[in-house]
């Protein structure tokens, strides 16, 4: 995988790798769908590789979303956008309003404003948990002592159209035992989806389980 080939000859790559590490797990290529995470590139970027086929979508600001792709859905019906990176209780309004999925769910007053905004816009995007698997201070998601709890309340008390969780592992570890801690914490609550997984380890997290896996460089080059 170089620098050379094209985004598209690397779209190609990634879903081999995707299907053949599905099939190595005993499941099937098609349950485990590939968010093409297209943070930081334009349009002219990211039009080939919805061109070859790619429906689903993740960036990590609303901002930079809601600039880039009202046009690009205008001109490419069907997409799917999913919010990964770490919302502010201040943009949920936004968040509500654009992305089909916000994957980054990791605090009660989120949650409860979240609520409130999909009362008011009669709009209900999928919703994942973000959990702090490697409880690093300087990163976003639940702790994994207040996790259990959190998704209850979420499901439970506000309603929430919560469908799975996401994890982002520690850099420099063993990614494996972080992708089992969120299966264990997603299978107690019976919730399908498991968003993890990206350029550098997403074939560990399909062997482990993941539904979603979040790809970026792998596709469209270093950022
Ligand atoms: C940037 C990002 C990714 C993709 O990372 P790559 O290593 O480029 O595949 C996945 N998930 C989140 C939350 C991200 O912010």
């Amino acid at each position: 995988m170089t620098e050379t080939m094209s985004s598209i000859a690397r779209l190609e790559e990634v879903r081999k790798h995707i299907a053949a590490a599905a099939h190595a797990a005993g499941r099937k290529a098609q349950d485990v769908r590939l968010i093409a995470v297209s943070k930081t590139f334009e349009a002219p970027d990211i039009a080939p590789v919805i061109a070859a086929g790619q429906r689903c979508f993740g960036e990590n600001r609303v901002q930079e979303a809601m600039r880039k792709w009202p046009e690009l859905r205008a001109r490419h019906g069907n997409l799917e956008l999913h919010l990964i990176g770490p919302l502010q209780t201040n943009k949920a309004a936004d968040a509500v309003g654009f992305f089909d999925a916000v994957q980054s769910v990791d605090r009660p007053k989120l949650a409860a404003t979240l609520a409130r905004e999909m009362e008011k816009q009669g709009r209900r995007p999928n919703l994942y948990i973000q959990v702090n698997t490697g409880d690093e201070s300087q990163k976003a998601g639940i702790a994994v002592a207040e996790a259990d709890g959190f998704i209850r309340s979420c499901l439970c008390d506000l309603g929430l159209p919560v469908i799975g969780l996401m994890c982002i592992p520690p850099v420099d570890a063993d990614p494996v035992p972080h992708f089992r801690l969120l299966a264990g914490i997603a299978r107690r609550h019976g919730l399908a989806r498991l968003s993890m997984g990206m350029s550098g380890d997403y074939e560990a997290a399909i062997a482990c389980g993941a539904t979603d896996v979040r790809v970026g460089s792998a596709i469209f080059g270093a950022r």
